[in-house]
C-alpha cells in the first residue's frame, strides 16, 4: 500500500544500477560542459547498500565518466578450444575491466555533491501512472510526482524472447593463487570446455602474478540453471589449483535474447537491459549503456530547458546488427556442438579492431562483412530464413 508522504521532482530514475547511476553521471558531465541547468532528479533504488558485486568488461575505445576507474587493461585476448587457440592484439582498443564497487562509490559521491540530484535507497517502485499533470510513482515509502520517468528496471520474463536465445549463466571467483603462471597480458575470453548439454567455457582474466578472475559460463536454452559454481570448482581442481583463496565471487543469469520494447517515446521511457541495450548475442552491455546514457542525458537537459518533457528511446544499435544477432542465436541453438569452432573461426578471420568495434556495437559495414564471411554459409542461411 502506498505511504502518505509525497515528493515532487522533475525526473524520477527508477533503479540506480549501472544505467541509473551512469545516467546521473552523464547528466552532471553534460550540464557542466554545456552550462545547462540540471533538473531535479530523484533516483529510487531498492538496495540499501552497494557491494562490489560484479566487474564490467568491454573494449576500451571511448570516453565515459568512469574511464579513470578502470582497474585492468589487456592488449591481447584469446579464444580457445583444447589445443587450438586464436589471439588478437590491439593497443587502441584494449579489453578493460571496471570493478562495480568503484563505479558505485564514485557515482554515489558525485550525486551527493549536487543538490539537484538525490539518491533514495531502500525504495522499491510498485506502480507508475501517467496522468494529465505528470507521472505518479507509488512506493511503500510514499508517492513521487514527476514530469517524466526513466525506468531502468530489468525486463520481466514476458518481455524476453525465450524461444530464440539462451540464458547466459555464470559463476566467477576472484582468487588469490600466488604464482599461477598465466600470462598477465592475455585475457582469455572463451576457453571452451567439453560439456554434454550446453555451450560452456571458462573466462579467465589474470589480474596480476598472484590473482585471477575465473568464471564458468554456460549458454542454457531452457533456463534450467546449471550449477556453475560446482563446475567452476571442479575445473579449478582438475587444473591443479590447490591453494587458492576466494576473495570475491559473482554470478549472473543474463538473457541473451531479444527484449520486446513497449514504451518507445513519451514521458516514460525504458533504459538499460530492460530497453534492449544489452547485446543479445553476447551479453555485453557496458559500452552501449554509456553511449545511450550520454544521448538520453542530452534529451533530459533539452527537456529541462524547453519544459517539453517528451523523450524518444535511443537506438541501442543498428537494426541490422540485431538481425545478425538473431540469426546467430538461432544457428547456435540448432548447432551447439559446432559453436566453439564458429567462435574460433570468427576471431581468426577478423582483426582485433574489427572485433572490438563489433563487440562494442559500433561495427562498420566492412566489419559485419568480415564477420559474416567467417561463418559457414549453410547453417546461417537456414537460420536467416523466417
Ligand atoms: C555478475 C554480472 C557481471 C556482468 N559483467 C558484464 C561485463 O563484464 N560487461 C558487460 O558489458 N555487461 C556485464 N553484465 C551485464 C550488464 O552490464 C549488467 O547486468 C548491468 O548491471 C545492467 O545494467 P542495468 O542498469 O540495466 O541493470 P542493473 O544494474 O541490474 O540495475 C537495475 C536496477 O533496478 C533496480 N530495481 C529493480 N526493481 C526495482 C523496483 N521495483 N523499483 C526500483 N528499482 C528497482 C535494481 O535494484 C537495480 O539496481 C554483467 C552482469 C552481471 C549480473
Amino acid at each position: 500500500m502506498a505511504g502518505e508522504q509525497e515528493f515532487d521532482c522533475d525526473l524520477v530514475i527508477i533503479g540506480a544500477g549501472l544505467t541509473g547511476l551512469s545516467l546521473a553521471c552523464w547528466l552532471l558531465e553534460l550540464s557542466a560542459q554545456k552550462q545547462q541547468p540540471l533538473p531535479t532528479v530523484h533516483l529510487l533504488e531498492p538496495r540499501e547498500e552497494y557491494h562490489n558485486d560484479r566487474t564490467w568488461c568491454f573494449w576500451d575505445s571511448e570516453y565515459h565518466p568512469f574511464r579513470h576507474l578502470i582497474s585492468h587493461r589487456w592488449s591481447h585476448w584469446q579464444v580457445s578450444r583444447g589445443e587450438r587457440s586464436v589471439s588478437q592484439s590491439s593497443e587502441q582498443a584494449p579489453y578493460a575491466m571496471l570493478p562495480a564497487g568503484r563505479v558505485y562509490q564514485h557515482a554515489v559521491e558525485r550525486i551527493e555533491s549536487c543538490s539537484r540530484l538525490s539518491l533514495r535507497q531502500g525504495i522499491t517502485v510498485e506502480e507508475i501512472r501517467d496522468s494529465d499533470d505528470g507521472v505518479l510513482i507509488s512506493t511503500a515509502a510514499g508517492q513521487w510526482r514527476a514530469r517524466a520517468v526513466i525506468d531502468t528496471r530489468p525486463p520481466d520474463a514476458t518481455r524476453v524472447d525465450q524461444k530464440l536465445g539462451f540464458w547466459q549463466v555464470f559463476t566467477g571467483y576472484e582468487i588469490h593463487c600466488p604464482g599461477h603462471r598465466y600470462d598477465t597480458g592475455m585475457a582469455r575470453l572463451m576457453d571452451f570446455q567439453r560439456c554434454n548439454e550446453h555451450i560452456c567455457f571458462v573466462y579467465l582474466l589474470p589480474l596480476d602474478q598472484d590473482n585471477l578472475l575465473v568464471e564458468w559460463t554456460e549458454f542454457d536454452p531452457g533456463g534450467e540453471w546449471p550449477d556453475c559454481q560446482a563446475r567452476l570448482e571442479a575445473w579449478l581442481d582438475e587444473r591443479g589449483f590447490a591453494d587458492y583463496t576466494v576473495k570475491r565471487s559473482e554470478s549472473g543469469k543474463l538473457p541473451m535474447m531479444p527484449v520486446s520494447q513497449s514504451r518507445q517515446q513519451g514521458r516514460i521511457v525504458r533504459a538499460g537491459v530492460g530497453a534492449g541495450w544489452m547485446r543479445a548475442a553476447t551479453g555485453y552491455h557496458f559500452a552501449t549503456c554509456q553511449r545511450n546514457c550520454s544521448e538520453l542525458a542530452g534529451q533530459i537537459l533539452a527537456a529541462a530547458a524547453s519544459g517539453h518533457w517528451h523523450f524518444h528511446s535511443t537506438e541501442a544499435r543498428k537494426h541490422w546488427l540485431d538481425w545478425m544477432d538473431r540469426v546467430f542465436l538461432r544457428a547456435l541453438r540448432r548447432h551447439p556442438e559446432t559453436a566453439p569452432d564458429w567462435f574460433l573461426d570468427l576471431f581468426s578471420a577478423t582483426t582485433a579492431e574489427q572485433m572490438a568495434r563489433f563487440m562494442n556495437d559500433q561495427p562498420r559495414w566492412g566489419d559485419a562483412v568480415a564477420v559474416a564471411a567467417a561463418l559457414p554459409a549453410m547453417p546461417f542461411l537456414r537460420a536467416a530464413l523466417p
